[in-house]
């Protein structure tokens, strides 16, 4: 007879782990599955960890979670080709346990919670390829893996299997990705001497600061770009919409390698050894990309949700947070001997719609499009800001008045006072 699960996850990525974990923990006979060597082997991440998704989780996780550095400061660069006018905020609040954001190594990160979940029972396979979810009529009953005889069987499948979520797809619970709702992007790791990095940074013991960047770095592409301190190492990357690199003929390794190149950058980087290189793919749709997330015997968590906030780089704090409600929610209809059905599983829908989720994603929801239209946010506002903190910071005899008015004037000459008023309706609308 073919071996039945309580529930299946596929995938060992944060929103997997969150939920095999809840389940395991909860007594329930969970199988995990991941198709790389290990867990981590093929995820790509900054990486910020938001300490809360996963302390809602593992309460202690900081015992023995291979964490780099809490964050102390973060910094908002807006660029243009050859300067940077930034906001930077340092609180010793922040320098304080328990810390509310870490750096991290997606690999290690991934590997340390996949052991937490084994460890409270659920069964990992690796190096296995989920190749189709198994029906009975509309229900998902199990799934069909790569392997002889690979079919396993279960009350509840969870697809934790990240952006590009090929099962959705072919199971069509969900459509084929559209390039303006991803961003693709890339990055890459510098070792330098610890002292090296904690002098150039100002930091000391696990502190550690964070670059967030946008402006002309990303040349007019909806996108940004982001520097991390971890313990002996920078992580350096950046990402831009898929549509707008096909239609720039612009390539991340190209961008990546001018990125490095900028003037305000290149100190930062100067002397580090790169041991790494990655790319992937972000769902930056937003709420407006969100597919269905559950159906008879099916539940989507993380990414395969477009369960990312773009406008604050926050992805895997949703991916946890999304796969411990799956968890819950199959915990609390077990509870109530109610079966797996859409009907019920819609309580999923409702846990996340209460929750900072989608809260957050519906907050935005106007952003990708309004910024995808004009991407002069990216490219004419940044130049003109960064003119205008040149103008008014160079002392040349010219009075402070006179500054005020050529600073308003090459405003109104790129813009016009329509546009300037357009625009900012525009950024009222898109964080509103
Ligand atoms: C460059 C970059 C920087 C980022 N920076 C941040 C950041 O600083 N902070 C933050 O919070 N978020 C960040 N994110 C987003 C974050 O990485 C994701 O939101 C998060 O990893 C989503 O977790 P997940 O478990 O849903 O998907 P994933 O991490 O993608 O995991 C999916 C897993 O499923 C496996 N899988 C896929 N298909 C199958 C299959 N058919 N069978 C078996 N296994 C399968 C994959 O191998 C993978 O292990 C960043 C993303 C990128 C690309």
């Amino acid at each position: 007879m073919a071996t039945k699960f309580d529930a299946i996850v596929v995938g060992a990525g944060p929103s997997g782990n969150a939920a095999a974990y809840t389940l395991a923990k909860s007594g329930r006979k969970v199988l995990q599955i991941e198709r790389g060597e290990y867990p981590g082997s093929k995820n790509v991440q900054g990486a910020i960890l938001y300490s809360d998704a996963l302390e809602k989780i593992i309460p202690d996780f900081r015992e023995d979670a291979p964490l780099e550095r809490h964050v102390i400061e973060q910094r908002l660069w807006v660029l243009d080709d050859e300067s940077f006018i930034g906001s930077h905020y340092r609180s010793d609040g922040f320098n304080k346990p328990p810390y509310n954001r870490y750096t991290i190594i997606r690999a290690q990160f991934d590997k340390w919670f996949s052991q937490k979940v084994q460890d409270a029972g659920a069964l990992l396979i690796c190096e296995t390829t989920v190749s189709d979810l198994l029906m009975d009529g509309d229900r998902v009953v199990g799934v069909q893996t790569d392997r002889l005889g690979g079919s396993v069987y279960a009350d509840v499948v969870i697809l934790a299997d990240g952006v590009n979520s090929i099962l959705a797809r072919k199971a069509g619970f969900r459509p084929e990705l559209r390039p303006g709702d991803v961003a693709l992007a890339v990055k890459e790791i510098h070792f330098l001497p610890q002292e090296v990095l904690e002098s150039r940074f100002n930091i000391s013991g696990d502190a550690g600061v964070v670059i967030e960047m946008i402006g002309k770095i990303t040349k007019g592409m909806m996108g940004t770009g982001f520097l991390y301190t971890n313990k002996e190492s920078l992580t350096i990357g950046v990402g831009c919409l898929l549509s707008d690199f096909k239609k720039q003929k612009c390539s991340p390794n190209q961008l990546l390698e001018d990125m490095k190149a900028h003037p305000s950058i290149k100190p930062l980087m100067e002397g580090g050894e790169m041991k790494e290189y990655a790319a992937h793919l972000i769902p930056e749709g937003g709420y407006n990309a969100i597919p269905k997330i559950y159906g008879d015997g099916w539940l989507v968590v993380g990414d395969a949700g477009m369960f990312v906030n773009a406008v604050h780089r926050e992805g895997s704090n949703l991916a946890m947070t999304s796969g411990r409600m799956a968890a819950e929610t199959v915990v609390e209809l077990t509870a109530a001997q109610k079966p797996f059905i859409a009907k019920n599983l819609a309580l999923y829908r409702d846990k996340l719609d209460a929750s900072f989720v989608m809260k957050d994603l519906k907050k935005y929801r106007n952003l990708p499009e309004i910024f995808h239209r004009n991407p002069h946010f990216l490219t004419t506002y940044p130049e003109l800001l960064n003119k205008a903190a040149h103008t008014m910071l160079t002392v040349d005899g010219v009075d402070k008045k006179t500054k005020e008015k050529q600073i308003r004037n090459s405003f109104k000459q790129k813009r016009s006072l329509f546009g300037l008023m357009g625009d900012a309706y525009k950024m009222w609308r898109a964080f509103e």
